[in-house]
């Protein structure tokens, strides 16, 4: 090879990688820029740069694979995050709430959803655009449901449906019809049952939808790790408080062993259960400690 070419790839090869370097220098200093004030951002190119940053949806960001199986599943979540409400739809216009979301001691088991009453054949909507996760059969369970992944990150599921309307892998519009609202599996009466998660975990569905008043909670809605969060419907404010941890009864705890091992006292585990003196417990079932 010719030196002077030899030279030039040289040349060019330190040129190109000092200026990717370069590049990728500038970067923080560019999303550092995000605090300062507006006047500080005149070039065009640098908003440009910035309106192209929040062009990627929440969910590209949050969810790295796709899967038409699991409505849960595993996933880190990240410390907080903030789900943009706004360009909702409610998924029923009904507005009769048959039960609520959350941990029942009786059926020691959770209710991950609400239920909403409908009558069988009423329209069902998706709550935001997106695309069709699951669309599914459970005997047993959710009877006809469907599962959607929205743009703004978090996803939801319809149960109990008569007939579905969309297909798997489908890109969907915030109040499309996709499904007829019915009684199919495990239900007594038809009614919708909502869930609404994030990561694979659970939200409850009044911290975003107010069924009642047929709107959405505020045009964000913040989640917060480890923290139990609460809408109250007269302030319209999500009131936060320590997350509700429970504990398994093993063959053989008492409740006072119990305390000792969660740190509270038996009085708290009375007062939290609703239970006394007199109170028994049996293994297997849960015991809120906080
Ligand atoms: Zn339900």
């Amino acid at each position: 090879m010719n030196t002077k070419i030899k030279t030039f790839i040289i040349t060019a090869g330190l040129f190109f990688g000092t200026a990717s370097a370069v590049f990728s220098q500038d970067r923080p200093a560019v999303q550092s820029l995000c605090d300062k004030p507006m006047e500080m951002m005149d070039s065009i190119p640098l908003m440009d740069m910035l309106l192209n940053e929040s062009d990627i949806l929440p969910a590209e960001d949050l969810y790295d694979n796709w899967s038409n199986d699991r409505v849960r599943f595993n996933a880190v979540l990240p410390d907080s995050f903030r789900v943009d409400l706004r360009g909702f739809t409610m998924p029923t216009t009904n507005t009769k709430i048959t039960d609520v979301f959350g941990y029942r001691p009786r059926r020691r088991r959770t209710h991950n959803g609400i239920d909403v009453k409908v009558q069988k054949g009423d329209t069902i909507y998706a709550a935001f655009d997106g695309k069709v996760r699951i669309t599914s059969y459970q005997r047993r369970g959710y009877g006809h449901y469907i599962v959607i992944r929205h743009n703004n990150g978090i996803e939801t599921v319809y149960a109990h449906l008569s007939k579905k309307l969309v297909v798997q892998d489908q890109v969907v519009k915030s109040g499309q019809p996709i499904g007829l609202g019915g009684n199919t599996g495990r239900s007594t009466g038809s009614h919708l049952h909502f869930e609404t998660l994030l990561m694979g975990k659970n939200i409850n569905p009044e911290l975003m939808f107010d069924f009642t008043s047929q709107r959405v909670t505020g045009d964000f809605y913040t989640y917060r790790k480890g923290v139990y969060q609460e809408y109250d419907k007269k302030t319209g404010k999500i009131v936060e408080s320590a997350e509700k941890l429970y504990h398994k009864v093993r063959r053989g705890e008492t409740l006072s062993v119990i305390a000792r091992k969660c740190g509270v006292s038996v009085n708290t585990l009375y007062k939290l259960n609703k239970m006394n003196s007199r109170t028994v417990i049996r293994p297997g079932q849960m015991i809120r400690y906080r």
